[in-house]
């Protein structure tokens, strides 16, 4: 199947006397069996569900929908993204190993990486991937992972995943991206050879801003370390979540179309606008567009908090990728925790706004922002 058929067929047809159209919500914390003999057929494989913590149609459905257009063997979800990357890292970093990073890292990834994996005794080393030595230099005895972003966050930079693997199949190391901005529908990571894929389904994947999510997709062997990691941490995706995302999932491909299209449109429009010091959106980063966020830096006499109380009915929240479109302050928020230093290297200033751009008419969006944009 292609791309935009699986992206709605990813759930089984259902062979059940009621034969309902769409997957029942299996809203249970366990599964019930007829006897031992029936519950000693989930230990040898027969059975696929004995407790939700371990697995539930629902949940499981999310994984294999992501997987199926990632290209993946496999999918696991979990409670959101953060606990997603953590499920990941933990696949393949123990305590003593070393991980290289990208400095522009989403920030709660930086704080579970910083603050978090250092207590599980996991270092990580920030550093530049744009610069290939950089990124080389930093490998040391330990380091067992290269962890980057397909689109970063929020200056839109598009990673050189091929360059990623290719450092880490010369020094053996194993790579994670996190394809949250990009989604498959633009950019297939493990098509260049990248190990695990995770995402944010609290983003795209779910669409409309109503759930926390994530997802892990890979190889059958790795992900079967993943899965154990979620089942044994606990961070399991609950089952309405998962048959909620799976309802957003389906038309990834609808969205993801028309919400680049509408992001290239008033990127292309507030290239001009005089109270615009610059504008950040991808050119070349797939084939079917350049995704859905647009970062803007104001010029330096246009006062930030009179830009965001102008937006008429353009919410502001600390969010993206809902259907609608909004926009974020990152200094305020994702990149709160990033040190100054780091933030004043990336271009993470005070006049830098997030446009996350949804799929309203084109038109009313670039009128919004000019009339955002016009002060007197
Ligand atoms: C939001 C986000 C995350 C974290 O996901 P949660 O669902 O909030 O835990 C990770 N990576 C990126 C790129 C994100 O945008």
């Amino acid at each position: 199947m292609r791309f935009e058929t699986k992206n709605v067929h990813f759930q089984e047809k259902l062979d059940h006397t009621e034969m309902s159209k769409t997957k029942p919500i299996y809203q249970t914390s366990a599964f019930s069996f007829h006897d031992l003999d029936d519950m000693e057929s989930f230990f040898k494989g027969e059975k696929s569900y004995l407790y939700t913590r371990v697995g539930n149609p629902n949940t499981d459905d999310l994984g294999k929908g992501v997987a199926d257009l990632e290209g993946a063997d496999k999918g696991a979800a979990a409670s959101s993204g953060i606990s997603a990357i953590l499920a990941a890292v933990l696949a393949v970093a123990k305590s003593g190993d070393h991980i290289i990073a990208t400095e522009d890292l989403y920030g709660g990834t930086y704080q579970l990486m910083a603050k978090e994996l250092i207590d599980f005794g996991i270092e990580t080393s920030f550093v530049d991937f744009t610069n290939k030595d950089s990124v080389i230099n930093a490998i040391k005895d330990n380091t067992v992972l290269l962890y980057s972003e397909s689109i970063t966050n929020p200056l839109l930079r598009v990673e050189n995943i091929e360059q990623v693997v290719g450092i880490a199949k010369e020094y053996k190391l194993k790579t994670i991206i996190d394809n949250t901005f990009a989604t498959p529908y633009l950019i297939r990571p493990h098509e260049s050879g990248v190990d695990l894929v995770v995402h944010s389904a609290t983003k795209y994947i779910g669409g409309h801003s109503d759930l926390s999510a994530g997802v892990v997709t890979g190889s059958n062997a790795l992900m079967s370390k993943v899965k154990a990691k979620i089942t044994n941490i606990g961070s399991n995706l609950g089952p309405f979540d998962g048959w909620l995302a799976c309802r957003g999932l389906k038309t990834l491909s609808l969205r993801m179309e028309r919400q680049s299209r509408n992001a290239s449109t008033l990127a292309n429009y507030l290239a001009s606008n005089e109270n615009i010091k610059k504008v950040y959106y991808p050119t070349a980063a797939s084939k079917k567009g350049n995704g859905a966020i647009v970062s803007i830096e104001l010029a330096e006499h246009v006062d930030v908090h009179q830009f965001f109380r102008q937006l008429s009915w353009v919410k502001v929240v600390p969010t993206l990728a809902g259907v609608e479109t909004s926009v974020t302050y990152p200094l305020g928020t994702s990149h709160r925790s990033v040190p100054e230093a780091t933030r004043e290297r990336l271009g993470v200033s005070t006049n830098l706004v997030r446009i996350s751009v949804g799929i309203e008419d084109e038109e009313d969006i670039v009128e919004a922002f000019t009339e955002a944009l016009s002060f007197s």
